[in-house]
């Protein structure tokens, strides 16, 4: 198995490199990438080097949308088998605080995020994630809509948050043309 990844040097110098293929710790999955979004943050990255607190300091692998196929388990890993389609979900807890303790896990101050300094992302051939972090996939979803899970997380969680319906008329800002 050959790990290639996208590695950023510094603002705009993306490079190719090899790196190890990861081993799955316990209850860990290796999966095979197949594909990767680009987000917003991938881009404030490459750009300007950072965003707010977090500085890309030594070379770091963007993205984080991500999905792909489970090729190896971990110890103790028993929710997914391999070939299994899933999509990841970016940010592991460490499940032991008091947010995590009262189930907002996604507010956790230890959170190890994909492609935010100083974690590497997923724009690789393989990674490594908890098993409890890894969502399988409905055959018919394709690799491409299977990566967007997580910003589609996003969009569902602030249409709950802000009362929103089908059929609401809605202002959509912040939104970008590059
Ligand atoms: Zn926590």
């Amino acid at each position: 198995m050959q790990n290639r990844a996208a590695v950023m040097h510094g603002t705009h110098d993306v490079r190719m490199e090899d790196r190890p293929v990861p081993e799955p710790g316990p209850r860990e999955v290796l999966v095979e990438i197949k594909a990767v979004g680009v987000c917003g943050s991938d881009v404030h990255y490459y750009e300007e080097g950072r965003i707010g607190s977090f500085v890309v300091e030594k070379p770091l692998i963007l993205g984080h949308e991500s999905m792909g196929t489970v090729v190896a388990l971990g110890d103790g890993a028993t929710k997914h088998e391999t070939g299994d389609r899933v999509t990841l979900e970016p940010g592991i807890p460490d499940g032991t605080c008091c947010e995590c303790r009262a189930g907002r896990y996604n507010l956790c101050p230890n959170v190890r995020f994909f492609a935010t300094p100083p974690i590497d992302g997923t724009f690789a051939n393989y990674v490594t994630v908890h098993e409890d972090f890894a969502f399988s996939l409905p055959d018919e979803l394709s690799d491409n809509a299977g990566a967007l899970m997580e910003p589609l997380s996003v969009g569902i969680w602030a249409n709950r948050k802000a009362g929103t319906r089908a059929g609401d008329r809605v202002l959509i800002t912040g939104s970008e043309t590059v």
